[in-house]
């Protein structure tokens, strides 16, 4: 194994909390970040592109990758929706000796904390109230309003997940979230 591996970093939240916005500009900050592209069985929403948002794959696809154990962990985040990060992508990034960030479920997000322990930090993205985020989901636009009412039932199962994070970021003005969020960055990669 190389020894210039990176670091992990792990996004977790309801869906509209606000972590694609904040995960964004981190990745154009000076903190050797890439960002890990999962694997899913939903269609690309939006301007949303394969290799770039996501790697796009059927069912069958999804179901195959699995049956290889070509992943490091996956989860049915929403009913018949699937989602999972490949080994092999974390493996590309971490080799090159950057820096990786995920975007994924809190299941997720406290499996693969419990993987690497002290090589990774946890950080749950908390919305200010459930109305703030059917409001940021109504508006961000990508969604029928039949996916955001089932993103939103999730979301007190998804809150009750906060306290099994090593942060929570309050994402109420973006600006203090983002600054909050790389502060804590550049305390766990310089420590
Ligand atoms: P997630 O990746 O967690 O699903 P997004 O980053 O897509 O969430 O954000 C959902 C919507 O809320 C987007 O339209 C985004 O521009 C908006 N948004 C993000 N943070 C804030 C904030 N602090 N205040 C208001 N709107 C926000
Ligand atoms: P969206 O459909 O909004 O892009 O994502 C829905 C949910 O799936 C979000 O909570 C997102 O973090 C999660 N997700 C995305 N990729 C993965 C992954 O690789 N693994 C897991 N467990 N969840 C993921």
């Amino acid at each position: 194994m190389s020894d210039k591996k990176g670091k992990l970093i792990i996004f977790s939240a309801p869906s509209g909390s606000g972590k694609s916005t904040i995960i964004q500009e981190l990745l154009k900050r000076d903190f050797n970040l890439e960002f890990s592209i999962s694997a899913t069985s939903r269609a690309p929403r939006g301007e949303e592109k394969y290799g770039k948002d996501y790697y796009f794959l059927t069912p069958e696809e999804f179901r195959r990758e699995i049956d290889a154990d070509n992943f490091l962990e996956w989860e049915e985040v929403y009913q018949d929706t699937y989602y999972g990060t490949l080994k092999s992508e974390v493996e590309r990034i971490t080799s090159k000796g950057n820096n990786i960030v995920f975007d994924v479920d809190v299941v997720g997000g406290v499996n693969i904390k419990k993987m690497y322990g002290e090589e990774a930090l946890s950080l749950f993205i908390q919305p200010p109230s459930i109305e703030e985020l059917e409001k940021r989901l109504t508006n961000r636009g990508t969604d029928s309003s039949e996916k955001i009412i089932q993103r939103l039932k999730k979301a007190d199962y998804e809150l009750s997940f906060a306290p099994k994070f090593d942060k929570i970021i309050i994402n109420d003005i973006l600006d203090n979230a983002i600054e909050q969020t790389a502060s804590e960055l550049t305390h766990f990669l310089n420590r």
